[in-house]
């Protein structure tokens, strides 16, 4: 087993392909329907709002799909992330476990975001679009896609919840910095926008009504697309390449994990981590994979496994998901990047077929591992990413009682320098642990459309 502490690859070494794990379901994921007409989907539906080389990743059956070279070009410029084996961390624990993470904080936004942000960029300017709209809440996902708009030469227009716009300026500063424009959600630029502002002026807004905006957006402007920062199959896809540099690394490392953690909002730096170790487990290979979510928005823990509109105002189309309901509106919690109310399609596949498990976490405790990874391994999560780390640590304190010496491996998917005001909050013990009450969730299942499956 090797002794470094960081466990690199060369750029030439970097994985060339993303992995579709739909190619190695047992069965298919139930495909998404039509909003309107509870069909299932088809390609031109999808086209007002995506260019075809991402409508085809997302119904796409290959196993292997070859990651072009401009995105791998790009990639370049913080790929392949370190691994790094947490051992100060371990010692702190007291633990016989072997800990690793998955560094995804190196990437110019700080998270793993830019890994789709490249590539849907790409591909929309490969089919001739100069214009990308996109929702954010903290403006994680809109400072990636502003980006990797400016790098592709396309413009960008963000809507950003006005309530984060005026408390977060700084991802505000990185998405204008990136050349994008960012207005305050909700805007009157658009039908939606105006819609919410002439009932109530004073909305703070919502990433429900953000979404809308950007749809709208684009759909009524023909140079125009939307962009997706997590859920979506394509999306998961395009995040493969961080657990497929994991695997060389492992090998590299001379180990192999017995369990693959990370944190779930909407599914996309886990599955980035976990579905090539999924692959590993549909071969024989004894691994766990734990998605990590908040006790706020239990979506896989305490949701139910049904079709749901991705989105508030039912324009999304039906995905089958676990889901707390479309209505479903969680606390203020500061990982705002896990307030989605449904989980992407895939990992909800998986749960149900006994592949991936779940635990969830309230802020305190979540909090308290952040700051212990901060003080032994120095590098500060994002909140999002500190659930993750709560789940680690609870597995290697487990480790600890029984002795196992196991590998555990975790996707750090980004840090929390934009985030201070939430550990500021968590010193001065102003967090609160907020228990869901059963009542509210059986409220908002309440509104589940009526479709089969
Ligand atoms: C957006 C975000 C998440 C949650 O999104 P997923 O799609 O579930 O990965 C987690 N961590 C960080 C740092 C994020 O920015």
């Amino acid at each position: 087993m090797s002794d470094d502490t960081k466990i690199f690859l060369s750029e030439s070494e970097m994985p060339q392909q993303w992995y579709n794990v739909q190619a190695d379901l047992p069965s298919p994921v139930p495909p998404c329907l039509h909003p309107g007409t509870g069909q299932p989907l088809t390609p031109p539906d999808l086209m007002p709002l995506f260019p075809m080389g991402l409508i085809m990743q997302e119904v796409s059956q290959e196993r292997w799909i070859d990651i072009p070279d401009p995105v791998l070009d790009l990639y370049k410029l913080w790929r392949p992330s370190p691994m790094v084996r947490a051992r100060r961390l371990e010692k702190a624990l007291g633990t016989p476990a072997r800990i690793y993470y998955k560094n995804e904080g190196v990437s110019p936004a700080g998270s793993h975001k830019p890994n789709t942000a490249v590539a849907q960029a790409y591909y929309n300017k490969e089919e001739g679009i100069s214009r990308l709209t996109t929702e954010t809440g903290a403006g994680q996902w809109g400072s990636a896609l502003s980006f990797a708009c400016n790098v592709f030469d396309l413009k960008c227009t963000v809507y950003m919840v006005k309530v984060s716009y005026q408390q977060k300026p700084y991802r505000r500063s990185l998405i204008q910095t990136w050349g994008a424009e960012v207005f305050a959600s909700p805007t009157d630029r658009t039908n939606a926008g105006r819609g919410i502002l002439e009932k109530n002026p004073d909305s703070l807004g919502s990433l429900g009504i953000a979404i809308s905006e950007a749809v709208e957006d684009a759909a009524t402007h023909d140079d125009a697309h939307y962009s997706l920062g997590s859920v979506l199959n394509h999306v998961l896809l395009h995040q493969t390449i961080i657990g497929e540099e994991a695997l060389k690394q492992m090998a590299i490392a001379g180990d192999f994990p017995d369990v693959v953690i990370g944190c779930t909002g909407g599914g996309s730096n886990f599955a980035g981590l976990a579905l090539p170790f999924v692959r590993e487990k549909f071969a024989g290979r004894d691994i766990r994979l734990i998605a990590a979510e908040p006790t706020a928005c239990p979506s896989i823990t305490r949701g139910k496994y049904a079709y749901d509109f991705g989105d508030t105002v039912q324009m999304a189309p039906l995905a089958k998901m676990h889901t707390l309901g479309h209505t479903f509106v969680p606390a203020g919690i500061h990982a705002g990047g896990l307030r989605y109310h449904g989980m992407a399609p895939l990992v909800s596949k998986l749960v149900d077929d006994g592949v991936v498990e779940a635990v969830s976490f309230s802020q305190n405790p979540v909090f308290d591992a952040a700051v212990l990874f901060a003080k032994t391994e120095g590098h500060i999560p994002a909140p999002e990413t500190a659930h993750a780390i709560r789940a680690v640590v609870d597995e290697a304190l487990k480790c600890k009682e029984t002795g196992e010496a196991k590998c555990i491996l975790f996707n750090w998917s980004g840090h929390g320098h934009f985030d201070m005001a939430a550990y500021d909050a968590y010193f001065a013990q102003k967090l609160i642990d907020c228990e869901l009450p059963q009542a509210d969730i059986d409220e908002a299942l309440t509104h589940l459309p009526q479709v089969g499956g």
